[in-house]
């Protein structure tokens, strides 16, 4: 990675600017991102200021040597100086024509952490009388000289910068002023002259005067700032490789601070949250780096729409400097052509001169993104498939929940700054493992904090909705509910927040731990109760984007569905066909659950017959219903899975309630429950092993089937094709048994209907032996749907529901990547997938393949289905479109 020079010693200085780009197209890996990319900038001819990068194997090199610089370096060194010299015509600590340079750090990825940039290195007592000269502007050279050593002094020698602020502060009481620009040359000159007292008394030694020393000073400190403590959890939070290390860059200063024709400004050149192709940013006039984004004076908008839609008065830059800005957008158009991709944009202007300083891939929201995809590939900037690729599956999530019902009241308690996009209700938890332990046991919740900080992950995460009182739009709560798709509204300035007695309040208003709220994170509304929501739109965008996606996929992605609503959302989403509708659900129907209790409890096959007729007609029913919505297309139906005790009444009046309809005793009832009780349900008396031992039960619910199938194929004309599964299947003996029940069932109602309908008889593979011996039971079964929910838990021998206590401490120490329950473990319960699927396959080539466990919605579980060749996904009807999305990049990526 590194280059040699002449003589093979490693090259670690690469300059760029004035025509020069040493680092060619610019190598992230070895500049950095902000040096690879002002390379990059430089090398298309783009107004950069020149300057050099010092690469990020300089970084390793100086921990192995006990922190210290190889001798080489200086040399490499002292030659980048002298081209920004050579271009720009200033001299490195020259009292009559001073180089000023910046220090800036720049690893692989933008790193919260790192040292901050040092502005205007290069001035000392003798250099800035030399700039005040040139500049002929003294105020100027002593603003600079003055924020110089409060920068040094804070960033390189970690001296109190609260110390510096006070001097400033009372330099400006002592002479009756308000603001920073009141002060004028003089004053500033004495306060240098403050600064340099308390940098002695607090350094021990006096400010360093020798330019060089100052750049090593802190160039010492990007480097050290590497393994500083809050560069170490950010990369521990983001999976960043301590070996990366950072690049330095050493940039000559440009000024936006010279008076009104210099500007500074940062700029998008699409809009972050909505994707509109237009400029969006910020910038004000004479002005220097931070002040932008420091919020000390108010930034003025770029353009003149911009301005007008805000409603504000100071002019745009569009309006104040129309040729820098016409420069400006030319630079934008050349940027996003050149990098085929939103860019984030800092520059500056000096006395009407354009500089780049900073591009890079801009962050965006998933509506942003989604936008901004399908736009780039219309404009013909890149293809559909790179769209696609572009787009994350799972930040999709953020579009597809809904939306509140614009017709809906609502009783608005506050407002804050809409931070995340979405709305959520849920109960109002004021701290982030009450949140966790809440939503563990399926409670929608609402976190509300003060402010969010990393120790509120976990609470953040499981938390439907975010809420704090401080905190901006770019604050810890905003970027990091940004990141996880989850609603935020931040910095909600009115609410006072006492967690501690479980109360916020607003005004007069109360709102207790437990209370239910709404939060809207796109308009920044905070509302008591729940407010209605509405289905999102699959329209515009999302809709072209889904259609490129559908062009490219090879896996077909189906619906976990058992409800006509979840049928009719999953078909709006695009599901093609149902990969699991399970039936036990219908069985809970208040209007059924006596007559599947009388059905459990009877003691002899009569019994269990007489009841079994009462469902029948209900389960039909259930059944057309589903198969007209989804007609024409693949159904698969799981027959009876759950333990019966899951059904047994409890109370005295649901037992008497049964003893009314069987005409039984409430004391033989009882006893027969108590009969029934298992030691461990999960590998008790379920799946087949019920249709084994009541083999009445699967012919009931298979006849049901077929006779909706007939009934809706005789209406609608499209016959519905049902996949009949049975679930939990060990042996092809229980497989067979079952089928043959299927089967009877099947051709007993197509004689009495006098018409047939294609089905298919297969199995779930959910334990391990049904993955092992899947070559025979291939021979009964039309199809395998692998159910990895139970695959995984009896792969593992971990119960899901169980698993809560542990499992987080199993990812942290990186025993499982990521839970398994989440993201299929490719290398266990994914190579028994693997196994079974070839199994299958050689006993029957055009067996179906598919998945319906939760994992069938998780973008890396679908790459590995696309991987050993599935036919199809299933996953719940909101993550069918993030799965044909993860489907067709899967098949692209192969
Ligand atoms: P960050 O990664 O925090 O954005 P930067 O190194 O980009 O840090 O810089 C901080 C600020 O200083 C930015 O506003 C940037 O534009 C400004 N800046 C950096 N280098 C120079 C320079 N050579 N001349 C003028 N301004 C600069
Ligand atoms: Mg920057
Ligand atoms: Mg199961």
């Amino acid at each position: 990675m590194t280059a040699t020079n002449g003589a093979g010693e490693p090259v670690y200085v690469y300059r760029f600017g004035g025509g020069v780009s040493d680092g060619g197209k610019g190598d992230k890996n070895l500049l950095g991102g902000k040096g690879a990319n002002l390379a990059e900038m430089a090398s298309i001819g783009l107004p950069v200021p020149p300057g050099f990068t010092i690469s990020t194997a300089m970084c390793a090199r100086y921990y192995e040597e006990g922190e210290a610089f190889p001798e080489s370096l200086r040399a490499e060194v002292a030659n980048g100086i002298a081209h920004i010299e050579s271009v720009t015509g200033k001299t490195f600590g020259d009292p009559a024509n001073p180089l000023l340079v910046s220090v800036r750090s720049g690893a692989r990825v933008s790193m919260p952490g790192m040292m901050d940039t040092v502005l205007n290195l290069g001035l000392n007592d003798a250099t800035v009388e030399g700039l005040a000269k040139v500049s002929g502007d003294p105020r100027f050279a002593w603003d600079s000289y003055r924020r110089f050593i409060q920068m040094y002094a804070d960033v390189v020698l970690g001296l109190d910068h609260d110390r510096f602020e006070e001097a400033l502060e009372i330099a400006k009481e002592d002479r009756g002023y308000f603001l920073d620009t009141d002060l004028t040359a003089a004053d500033l000159k004495a306060l240098v002259a403050e600064y340099e007292t308390l940098v002695e008394e607090l350094w021990g030694k006096p400010f360093p005067q020798d330019v060089h020393d100052q750049l090593w000073g802190a160039v010492g400190a990007v480097f050290g700032s590497w393994q500083s403590e809050r560069a170490k959890v950010y990369r521990r939070l983001n999976d960043i490789p301590g070996d990366w290390g950072t690049a330095v860059n050493v940039q000559a200063m440009v000024f936006g601070n010279m008076g009104d024709t210099s500007a500074t400004g940062v700029a998008f050149t699409r809009d972050p949250s909505t994707g509109e192709n237009g400029y969006y940013g910020e910038f004000l006039i004479n002005a220097q780096g931070e002040d932008v984004v420091a919020g000390i004076r108010t930034p003025q908008y770029l353009t003149r729409a911009a301005r007008e839609a805000a409603g504000a008065k100071p002019a745009s830059m569009e309006e104040a400097m129309p040729e820098v800005y016409a420069e400006l957008a030319g630079v934008f158009d050349t940027l996003e052509r050149h990098y085929r991709d939103m860019q984030d944009i800092e520059f500056t202007v000096e006395r009407a001169k354009l500089w780049m300083l900073q591009t890079r891939s801009g962050k965006r929201t998933a509506k942003a993104a989604l936008k901004i995809a399908v736009d780039m590939a219309s404009e013909g900037l890149i293809t559909e498939e790179q769209a696609i690729a572009r787009v994350d599956p799972a930040a999709l999530d953020q579009l597809l929940h809904p939306t509140l019902d614009p017709d809906a009241a609502r009783d608005v308690l506050t407002k804050g700054l809409p931070a995340s996009p979405g709305a959520a209700s849920g109960k109002v938890v004021f701290d982030a493992d009450t949140a966790e332990k809440m939503a563990a046991s399926g409670e929608d919740v609402i976190l509300v904090r003060v402010e969010t900080s990393p120790e509120d992950i976990h609470g953040m995460h499981a938390a439907k909705g975010i809420l704090t009182a401080r905190g901006g739009m770019t604050s810890h709560a905003a970027v990091v509910a940004r990141g996880m798709g989850r609603p935020c509204v931040s910095g909600a300035g009115s609410l006072s927040i006492k967690g501690k007695d479980g109360v916020m309040r607003v005004g007069e208003r109360e709102v207790k731990a437990g209370d239910v709220i709404t939060i809207d994170g796109s308009t920044g509304e905070v509302m008591m109760g729940a407010v209605p929501t509405v289905q999102p739109e699959l329209a515009g965008d999302f809709g072209t984007l889904m259609t490129w996606a559908d062009k490219v996929r090879r896996l077909k992605v189906r619906t976990n569905a058992e409800t006509p609503a979840d049928c009719r959302t999953a078909r709006e989403f695009g599901a093609e066909g149902i990969g699991l509708c399970r039936t036990e659900h219908m069985f809970f129907d208040a209007g059924r659950i006596t007559a599947v209790r009388q059905m459990i409890l009877a003691s002899d096959e009569a019994g269990r017959r007489a009841a079994l007729d009462k469902l029948l007609p209900e389960q039909r029913a259930d059944f057309a219903e589903i198969f007209a919505v989804m007609a024409g297309l693949p159904v698969t139906i799981r027959l009876l899975d759950p333990p019966l005790h899951e059904f047994l009444p409890h109370e005295d009046a649901e037992f008497e309630e049964v003893a009314k309809a069987t005409g039984l005793e409430v004391e033989a009832l009882k006893r027969r429950a108590g009969e029934l009780h298992e030691f461990n349900p999960m590998l008790g008396h379920r799946g087949c092993r019920l249709g084994v031992t009541y083999p009445e039960i699967y012919e009931m619910q298979a006849r049901a089937i077929f006779e909706a199938a007939v009934e809706v194929a005789e209406k609608s004309g499209a016959a519905p094709v049902p996949e009949v599964m049975i679930p939990l299947v060990a042996t092809a003996k229980e497989l067979e048994l079952m089928k043959a029940v299927v089967d009877m069932a099947a051709e007993a109602v197509f004689t009495d209907k006098g018409r047939r309908i294609d089905y298919l008889v297969g199995t779930m593979i959910e334990l391990p032996r049904a993955a092992i011996r899947a070559g025979e039971i291939a021979e009964a079964g039309e199809f395998f749907s692998f159910g990895t929910n139970d695959l995984t838990q009896t792969t593992l021998g971990v119960s899901r529901d169980d698993a809560a206590r542990f499992l987080g401490v199993y990812v942290e120490k990186g025993i499982y990547a990521r839970d398994p329950f989440v993201s299929i473990d490719v290398e266990g319960v994914g190579a028994l997938v693997e196994m079974a699927a070839e199994r299958g396959r050689r006993t029957r080539p055009d067996i179906k393949l598919g998945i319906c466990g939760e994992h069938g919605g998780d973008p890396a579980s679908i790459a590995f289905c696309e991987q050993v060749g599935l036919d199809y996904v299933s996953a719940s009807p909101y993550r069918v479109p993030i799965a044909r999305l993860a489907a067709a990049q899967a098949a692209l990526a192969k």
